[in-house]
């Protein structure tokens, strides 16, 4: 029995340790064994650069990732290319799923690190089907005003981070 609020994962406990496979796969990444298929998912686009499967701890009727084929552990780590595929089967696999369900909404999420609460150390992307008052909690963190001057502060930080357009 898991207790409440823990997600079943497709993975031995203990977690995983990662050995550089070829072709840019990490031998133990539980979605490197599926994109490879070595374990099995219920896949609904198969492409040269990206999978996309059924999660299997459905947070809503229809939950699905979008993944890059190639090993990415995260947005800083995957290539522009592999971004680009995954971002394109996103909006491919949110349209879809969209209409298939007769969704009235779609939430997409992508968790980086594990103080994102990322638990799968390969780049995904949650597609989640939405209706109106479906009580997934996912999306309504607690809004509160902001201090002007600090929002201003930190945008400064970030700008000065970011590179040349
Ligand atoms: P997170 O890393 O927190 O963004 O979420 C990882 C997601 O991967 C969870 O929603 C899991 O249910 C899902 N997941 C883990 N293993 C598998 C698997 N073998 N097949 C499908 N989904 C999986
Ligand atoms: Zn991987």
């Amino acid at each position: 029995m898991l207790p409440p609020g823990a997600r079943l994962l497709g993975w031995a406990a203990g977690g995983c340790t990662f050995g550089v496979g070829q072709k840019g796969n990490n031998m133990d990444c539980i979605f490197c064994k599926i994109a490879k298929g070595e374990i099995p998912a219920i896949k609904v686009l198969d492409e040269e650069l990206v999978l996309a499967f059924m999660d299997i701890n459905p947070s809503s009727r229809g939950h699905l990732l979008v993944i890059p084929k190639r090993h990415a552990e995260n947005i800083f780590e995957i290539s522009e290319g592999d971004l680009s595929a995954v971002t394109s089967a996103v909006r491919r696999c949110a349209t879809a799923a969209k209409e298939a369900l007769k969704a009235e909404g779609i939430t997409v999420l992508q968790l980086n690190g594990k103080a994102s609460d990322q638990l799968v150390p390969h780049l995904h992307v949650h597609i989640m089907p939405r209706w109106e008052n479906d009580g997934l909690t996912v999306s309504n963190w607690e809004m509160k005003p902001g201090d002007m001057d600090e929002l201003k502060d930190i945008a400064d930080k970030v700008k000065e981070q970011l590179p040349p357009s």
